[in-house]
């Protein structure tokens, strides 16, 4: 530790649910907290917006109310491959929740708490407990990484840095104003729809406002949004949810090559960085728990740093909760993205609905008391 720094100072880089749910818990307990958000404003993230029943748990056990955020209740789930449906209740009830809404509103609880929040300051690099930005050096005595899908210099994940780790799917996300009729048929359910290269997610996440998610493999991607639109429209099923619904964007959230299914290691790790969200854990997309892993990991980092102990025993802690869920969620993801796969479950699950609940129910990350 360098002489200067603040005893117990922390810096959080990134102000997504991890970092700042992180943030938040650690100026309640009294420490001195810089979060670092890279944009200047709230903003759209690719994210199907599913919020799954743990993490309204952990938002809650932090006093902060998911449902106070205009969220849309969603108690079903409803798996769509070419002509065959499959519907079953959920075991649980998840929320539809605008990420925009969602980050700023955690973002504001973390300040009110007290943490220093430094926005439209992008981390461009760390070394040891220094922090270089936009803006200039930081020092503090923890840092905690939480960029999400973003690795920084000085501290890429290093799985990320081994070839052949890296699905290559792309990530597209669009919200759009649905018809009365179209908001009646989605209703309250989270539609899966298995396509040729992936998969999407529909839902409602506020009043006539569907969020479309799709996950579609890059040698499947025709080269552009509207191609893609043009192609996915063909099924029946996709060309409903859209017909006369207006893109609200002006253009979609997009990612690529992310090492989904990658769960850091104790070992792998620089000391003295504590990883969270997808840094620490990235799991699969379909079974809507990202951002629960985000909130627990960052309760957890809390919890461990306020405890005294070093990112090696809470990395340990964290793999220990999240390892088998991302590792379930991970062969979901690998059979839903093949369309036979996916056609033979869906043909399955069609004689038996109440498995679909309990195949969700078995995806959850598990809630230790
Ligand atoms: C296609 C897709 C669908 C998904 N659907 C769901 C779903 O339905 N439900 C669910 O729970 N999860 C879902 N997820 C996962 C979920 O979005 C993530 O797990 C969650 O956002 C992780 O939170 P985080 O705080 O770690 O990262 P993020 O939410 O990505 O936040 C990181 C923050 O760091 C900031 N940042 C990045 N780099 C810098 C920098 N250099 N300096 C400063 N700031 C920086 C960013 O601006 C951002 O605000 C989905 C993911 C994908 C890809």
């Amino acid at each position: 530790m360098v002489g200067s720094v603040a005893a117990g100072s922390a810096a959080v880089l990134g102000g997504g649910p991890a970092g700042a749910s992180a943030a938040l818990l650690l100026a309640r307990a009294g420490r001195d907290v810089h979060l670092f958000e890279r944009q200047e404003g709230p903003h759209h993230k690719i994210c199907g917006e599913f919020l799954s029943v743990e993490a309204q748990r952990d938002l809650r056990a932090m006093a902060f109310e998911p449902l106070r955020l205009g969220a849309v209740a969603i108690d079903r789930v409803r798996i769509v491959s070419g002509s065959a449906t499959v519907e079953a209740r959920l075991p649980l009830t998840g929320l539809g929740v605008s990420r925009l809404v969602m980050d700023e509103a955690l973002l504001e609880a973390a300040q009110a708490a007290g943490a220093h929040l430094r926005r439209g300051e992008k981390v461009l690099s760390i070394d040891d407990c220094a922090v270089h930005t936009t803006k200039g050096r930081f020092e503090a005595e923890t840092l905690l990484l939480a960029t999400g899908k973003h690795d920084l210099r000085g501290a890429r994940r290093p799985s990320a840095e081994r070839p052949g780790r890296r699905a290559d799917y792309l990530g597209f996300k669009m919200h759009w104003r649905i018809s009365a009729g179209q908001e009646a048929a989605l209703g309250n359910a989270v539609e899966l729809v298995a396509c040729d290269h992936g998969y999407l997610g529909l839902q409602r996440v506020a009043p006539r406002v569907m969020n479309f998610c799709a996950l579609i493999r890059r040698d499947g991607f025709t080269g552009s949004w509207p191609a893609l639109l043009a192609e996915l429209a063909r099924q029946d099923h996709i060309a409903r949810r859209l017909d006369g619904a207006t893109e609200l964007f002006a253009r979609p959230c997009t990612v690529a090559g992310l090492p989904y299914g990658q769960v850091q290691r104790p070992a792998d790790d620089r000391a003295g960085l504590f990883r969270l969200g997808d840094q620490a854990a990235l799991t699969a997309p379909l079974t809507g728990d990202g951002m629960a892993i985000a909130l627990r990991s960052a309760a957890l980092a809390a919890e461990s740093l306020l405890a005294g102990m070093g990112p090696a025993d809470y990395t340990r802690r964290l793999r220990r909760e999240v390892g088998a869920q991302v590792r379930k969620a991970m062969l979901l993801h690998r059979l839903a993205s093949l369309p036979l796969t996916a056609r033979l479950a869906a043909g399955l699950l069609g004689f038996c609905p109440p498995l679909l609940g309990r195949m969700a129910a078995v995806t959850r990350l598990q809630t230790t008391p």
